[in-house]
């Protein structure tokens, strides 16, 4: 495309988390945005029940909404969240913090809340929404995209030129690549699905379980997890196996579901009396890992947040990824007259962050189900913070580099994640507790190891 001129007019498809927040960011850059949305404005309807109610909001996320102007509309829909609160098979519970500083917390986040704030500062900024207008494909000879509108069996079109594809882990856009551009993509299904539920408030309105925390049921093959809503609820999701003697296909029966939670969760149990209907009525939600080999086509069409990259849940990282890329893209497009190049440049570069949030994601699982039980496991979580007091530069746990540290890349945070775990095997092979660790052999592996990295990292 030849255009040069400093404002263009630009289409982006998807108006959920990801479209809603570029579509601001390029409003403010002074360019003119139509956003097309398949649904319907969902400040005017009700959502679904079962779909992904809150989530964990974190550093990355934050920076980008920052970058929007958005966090003082979206502070009054977080809370806080420093730690996890593990919930044993007797109810017994134990907290362990996220990081060790006043700012090192996640929070609670309304899906919606968020959106529709999201929503009414695109439209504030001048931003053009085109709600119940499905994007049905895009045909790269004729250089379109085409749409059904709900409200007429006419099939509308917007030229292939500028657009950014925000529709989500099912893109029809991505497909469109996929199938005439012979795009390489691969979409790995998580054999295990998940199921939305309510653990509802107390009478007045307050929270039935702890309110600051992400509560996790670890029990092995499958968890529970529950985050507070300002409604004083918990949203509670089941992530389970989809087949097998233990999953969704056998807990098919309202005697089932019962006993499968009075045995497994019983203090949740206790206090989610629609659990049956709910689990009854609710869907089963599909999980899985997109990568791709490219996400731009010059810079007609480019994907962005799930479309490009969907990633499993289980680091909390799958929106503030995708805030982050619309961050990055607004930063390298800023001032920017090639659009082909700075679009390669910011593909180029986003690419192995994206793959490696998605592995450290599918790591998590396993952590979060499982591994968190473990007293090693716990040991090298204490440590963490130790080493972290001891060589604030050097070593920052992993957890904290994903979800405290934006400057960190999550590339990177992988890399040195890798190094401080096997530091962390070294230094507990002989010590079962922090103050039997031998601190002279920490400070020399850090300096070996970690210092390398951090210094190359920090000369970029
Ligand atoms: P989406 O939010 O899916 O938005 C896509 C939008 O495009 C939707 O509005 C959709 O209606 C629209 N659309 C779809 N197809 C079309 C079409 N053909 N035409 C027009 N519009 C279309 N991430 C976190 O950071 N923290 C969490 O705690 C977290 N928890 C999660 C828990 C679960 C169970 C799941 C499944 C995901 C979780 N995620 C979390 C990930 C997060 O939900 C996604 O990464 C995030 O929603 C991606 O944003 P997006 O805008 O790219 O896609």
């Amino acid at each position: 495309m030849s255009n040069s001129a400093p404002n263009r007019a630009i289409s982006i498809i998807g108006a959920g988390l990801a479209g809603s927040l570029l579509a601001i960011l390029m409003a403010r850059r002074g360019h003119r945005v139509r956003l097309y949305e398949r649904r319907p404005d969902l400040r005017l309807v009700e959502q679904d029940a079962g779909r992904s109610i809150n989530m964990a909001l974190a550093a990355r996320g934050i920076a980008a909404l920052e970058a929007a102007g958005m966090m003082e509309q979206v502070r009054p829909l977080l809370i806080p969240m420093p730690g996890r609160m593990l919930h044993d098979e007797h109810g017994q519970l134990s907290f362990m913090p996220y990081g060790q500083r006043p700012h090192e917390v996640i929070y609670s986040v309304s899906r919606p809340g968020l959106n529709k704030v999201l929503l009414s500062a695109a439209e504030a900024a001048g931003v053009q929404i085109e709600f119940e207008r499905a994007a049905t494909g895009a045909d790269f000879q004729e250089q379109r995209v085409t749409f059904q509108s709900a409200h007429s069996e006419r099939i509308e079109e917007c030229p292939l030129e500028t657009v950014f594809a925000t529709d989500g882990a099912g893109s029809v856009l991505r497909h469109a690549m996929v199938e005439q551009l012979k795009l390489e993509c691969t979409e790995d299904l998580l054999e295990h699905g998940y199921k939305e539920l309510t653990l509802p408030p107390l009478p007045g309105g307050g929270h039935r379980i702890h309110t600051n925390a992400l509560h996790i049921w670890p029990r092995g093959g499958f968890m529970l997890i529950a985050l507070p809503n300002i409604d004083g609820s918990f949203t509670v999701t089941l992530f389970l196996p989809h087949q097998g003697e233990t999953s969704f296909a056998t807990l098919n029966t309202a005697e089932r579901i019962d006993a499968f939670f009075r045995r497994h969760f019983p203090d949740a149990h206790a206090l989610m009396p629609q659990l049956t209907e709910e689990f009854m009525e609710h869907p089963v939600g599909i999980m899985g890992t997109v990568r791709c080999a490219r996400w731009a086509h010059q810079d007609r069409l480019l994907l962005l947040g799930d479309a490009a990259h969907a990633i499993t849940p289980f680091h909390g990282q799958g929106m503030n990824c995708a805030f982050e890329d619309c961050r990055e893209l607004d930063e390298a497009l800023a001032g920017q007259s090639d659009w082909v190049s700075a679009i390669a440049d910011f593909e180029q570069a986003r690419r192995p962050n994206a793959n490696a949030i998605a592995d450290m994601a599918l790591e998590n699982y396993l952590e979060m189900r499982d591994t968190v039980r473990d007293p090693k496991f716990q040991l090298h979580k204490a440590l963490s913070l130790e080493l972290e007091r001891r060589f604030p530069q050097r070593f920052v746990p992993r957890y904290s580099m994903v979800s405290f540290h934006p400057e960190i890349p999550y590339a990177v945070a992988m890399q040195r994640g890798r190094m401080q775990q096997q530091i962390l095997d070294e230094l507990t092979a002989q010590a079962s507790t922090v103050d039997a660790v031998d601190y002279a052999l920490a400070a020399l592996l850090v300096e070996e190891r970690l210092s390398p990295i951090v210094n190359a990292e920090d000369s970029h």
